[in-house]
């Protein structure tokens, strides 16, 4: 009888929805979240953390920087630089460490890592009804934890089958469409991925408009807590 019980216990384990963190410690982390702009976020915690830094304008110290891939809006050499101090770690793909100097970590879909003391998740990040992000480039998204909040940082990328897998309090997710998913698509994408809080990102400076976002977070109301942080 115990092994019946430990075996229905077993395969009863992965239908479970992740619990995650209490809502209330959730939105402590989302009041020291700041978006700079596009996919660019400033995360205090015990470490700073920043996003894809692009169009950095007030010069700041990083302790680490996660980038998804190399394209130009993501993978900046003069805003990284901008941030970077002797000790700053920079999170990338190999194809953004061949632009960067300093203590580079490069990272791949599926490796684990943890600088600082802060735990990082590599994810796939990538297209699949459109050519600009292909998933043969292995860009990645990021599933990083910050005071046992776990944070997943999308990178450019669609509605993808992985993301069901994703645990994560917290979801920065594009909604501008064109080269990433529309808002439509980000909200299906929420709903895949059940987060706390999710928030929308990448619109309002290459592509998409203050309108994406406001139709990601019309959309999901009642659903998931949508927090659209004003660009700073
Ligand atoms: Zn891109």
């Amino acid at each position: 009888m115990k092994k019946i019980a430990i075996i229905v216990i077993m395969l009863a384990l992965p239908l479970c929805a992740w619990a995650g963190q209490k809502e209330g410690d959730v939105m402590d982390i989302v009041k020291h979240m700041h978006r700079i702009g596009h996919d660019t976020f400033k995360v205090e915690g015990e470490k700073t953390i920043y996003t894809d830094p692009f169009k950095i304008t007030k010069k700041d110290r990083a302790d680490i920087i996660l980038i998804t891939h190399e394209h130009y809006d993501h993978c900046s050499p003069e805003d990284v630089a901008k941030l970077q101090g002797p000790d700053t770690v920079i999170v990338a793909t190999a194809d953004c460490a061949a632009k960067l100097k300093g203590n580079i970590k490069t990272v791949k879909p599926g490796d684990k890592l943890t600088v600082q003391g802060v735990d990082i998740e590599v994810v796939p990040s990538y297209n699949i009804n459109k050519k600009f992000h292909p998933k043969g480039n292995k860009w990645v998204g990021y599933i990083f934890t910050v005071d046992g909040v776990r944070i997943y940082l999308a990178g450019d990328t669609d509605r993808i089958p992985e993301m069901k897998n994703f645990k994560c309090d917290i979801a920065l997710l594009p909604v501008s469409g064109t080269y990433v998913m529309t808002a439509e698509e980000a909200v299906q994408a929420a709903l895949d991925i059940k987060p706390k809080v999710a928030i929308p990102m990448h619109y309002a400076s290459i592509v998409g408009t203050d309108d994406d976002a406001r139709e990601f977070a019309k959309a999901l109301e009642g659903k998931i807590k949508v927090v659209v942080l004003e660009a700073q």
